[in-house]
């Protein structure tokens, strides 16, 4: 991956984060200065230290409102 991917990369996770920001049910999420799927250290004002970990999480959230944990 070069620095051009890279970039592309961040610019994602921060369109995406900023539409799942402004989401009424994420928007309830804290920002914490960690990351909500492996815990590692993020920027302030991120929630996911990178889109792996995003899209990792919103997997774990939509396999568990599918098995009801979640009301
Ligand atoms: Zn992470």
């Amino acid at each position: 991956m070069d620095i051009i991917d890279q970039a592309q990369q961040r610019e994602e996770l921060e369109r995406e984060l900023a539409i799942r920001q402004h989401s009424c049910h994420e928007s309830a999420m804290p920002v914490v200065g960690a990351c909500h799927y492996c815990s590692a250290t993020v920027p302030a004002g991120y929630r996911f230290c990178d889109h792996d970990c995003l899209t990792d999480w919103q997997k774990e959230q939509d396999a568990r409102k599918r098995a009801g944990w979640l009301a």
